[in-house]
């Protein structure tokens, strides 16, 4: 099999299409939520009805505003809204209000972990319906579409990215980590799976060390960070196979296929021209102060990188806070704790390691877990006391998460408290020496590994509730006897 990642380099620059979380539509009043009955969220605005004309939600523009500031783009004093004409059954009005040349965010950057990415623009505009094709193929025959306008009109922001990706691992966290700032800033869920959050794929390759861009191709329809991947890898051998062949890369719109793994394609692809843009006659352009600006700046939450930062100031490592940023509820949640001046690398080995598992298998998020803040600081401190082992609170933070028991209470009732008197340890470690002669032997002939042999004997008769200091420390005497 040859790999032409030797001869080819991929340069790939991606259309991020977000929807923003607002209650109601762009221009319309009706709500977009996901999942209602087909055709119950419209109105005569979605509908396209004659005379009625659109109003620009405003939570829309304070969205978009956001979003920039957040990628480090310019927000211009001026910007305008225009029409995409195009026919499409689930588009009544037969043109998409869309922002061409004067975005509402321009320029700007993500840093992804070795390089920064691009922004080109940002833009808002109002999305499609949804086509439903049903029923038997044939001509005329019984197959029917069906549209449900409920999706016709929701707000997007697309993101466009430079040109500035050169591996489909560049691709993806790039992708996640946009997605991370749109989720905490509160713009946008993120759910690549029901379409909240849609990535457009452009990719092209040139032989490695020619400078200009080969011809690229658009991938639709990738929407999960797997296919994404999958859908670049499957695009870059595609296209070297032509090239090695002697041919030409078209320019074109291509469609990824999840089940069959394969590119196809889907249409030509269209020049801004055959759209015939011109400015909406029926919106005004927006002007954007900079008090407006200032004031939406000012309610920027703390981003994903900054958070970083200050884990890692707290005593986390890079990876351990990037598992918990990654993962916003448990983000917020370690915040919280933090506030209650829980140690933090403590509370962080627990999140990353069992609370992460349990609720991995279990397929929820902390919030819908059993353990709240206080008990689990209470937990936190009964470990800090040195009235609990790590081992017995590691266990024990999973029994909460499943029943929400007092971890108190708990221990109490379970006799799980360390045993830090001599006089109970004692006889046990008698006990075990006794028992142990062969081992006890071979220790005292040299093999000092064999101590933790012993703690573990001990351990293993108190159900690791002896503390561990005054165990060793009398283990050590007896032996040495
Ligand atoms: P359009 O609006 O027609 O899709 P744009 O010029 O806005 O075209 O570019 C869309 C995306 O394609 C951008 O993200 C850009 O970075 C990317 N892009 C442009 N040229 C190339 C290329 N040769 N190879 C890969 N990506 C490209
Ligand atoms: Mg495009």
């Amino acid at each position: 099999m040859s790999n032409y990642k030797d001869k080819y380099e991929m340069v790939i620059g991606l259309e991020v299409h977000a929807q923003l979380k607002t209650n109601t539509k762009i221009f319309a009043r009706e709500g977009c939520e996901f999942g209602k009955n087909p055709n119950t969220e419209t109105s005569t605005v979605t509908l396209g009805m004659p005379g009625v004309l659109p109003v620009l939600n405003k939570e829309c523009v304070n969205m978009a505003i956001l979003t920039g500031l957040a990628l480090n783009s310019t927000i211009p004093k001026h910007c305008k809204f225009d029409r995409k004409q195009y026919f499409y059954p689930d588009l009544p009005k037969g043109y998409q209000i869309s922002q061409y040349d004067e975005p509402i965010c321009q320029g700007g950057w993500v840093q992804i972990s070795n390089k920064k990415i691009g922004i080109t623009r940002a833009h808002l505009e109002e999305d499609a319906g949804k086509l439903v094709h049903a029923g038997a193929a044939g001509l005329y025959g019984s197959s029917y579409s069906l549209v449900d306008l409920n999706r016709a009109g929701t707000p997007l922001l697309e993101i466009v990215s430079e040109p500035d990706m050169r591996s489909s691992e560049e691709a993806r966290e790039y992708v996640e980590t946009l997605r991370n700032i749109l989720r905490y800033i509160g713009v946008c869920d993120g759910n690549l799976e029901e379409g909240s959050m849609r990535a457009d794929c452009n990719i092209s390759i040139r032989p490695i060390g020619q400078k200009e861009f080969g011809t690229r191709a658009e991938i639709k329809n990738v929407n999960s960070f797997r296919s994404l991947v999958r859908a670049i890898e499957y695009e870059f051998i595609r296209q070297a196979e032509i090239l090695e062949e002697g041919g030409k890369v078209i320019q074109e719109t291509r469609l990824w296929d999840d089940n069959s793994g394969v590119t196809s394609s889907m249409r030509g692809k269209e020049d801004a021209h055959d759209y015939r843009y011109f400015p909406e006659p029926d919106l005004m352009p927006l002007e954007i102060s900079q008090e407006w600006i200032n004031e939406i700046k000012a309610k920027m939450p703390e981003l994903p990188n900054e958070k970083m930062e200050r884990y890692q100031k707290a005593g986390l490592s890079e990876y351990d806070a990037s598992v918990i940023v990654n993962q916003m509820e448990l983000a917020l949640y370690f915040d919280k704790l933090l506030q209650k001046n829980v140690d933090a690398k403590t509370a962080s080995n627990f999140l990353t390691g069992e609370i992460a598992a349990y609720l991995k298998e279990e397929k929820i998020s902390i919030e819908d877990s059993k353990l709240t803040i206080d008990n689990f600081v209470q937990l936190l401190d009964l470990l800090k006391k040195g009235i609990i082992s790590n081992n017995i609170a590691k266990s024990l933070v999973v029994e909460i998460l499943k029943t929400g028991e007092d971890a108190k209470i708990l221990v109490d009732k379970k006799g799980l408290s360390v045993i830090s008197d001599e006089s109970s340890i004692l006889p046990i470690v008698q006990k075990i020496i006794a028992d142990n002669p062969e081992q006890v032997a071979a220790y005292k002939g040299g093999k000092d590994k064999l101590f933790g042999f012993f703690v573990g004997q001990a351990m293993k008769e108190t159900k690791g509730r002896a503390n561990p200091q005054l165990l060793n420390k009398l283990l050590k005497q007896e032996l040495d006897k």
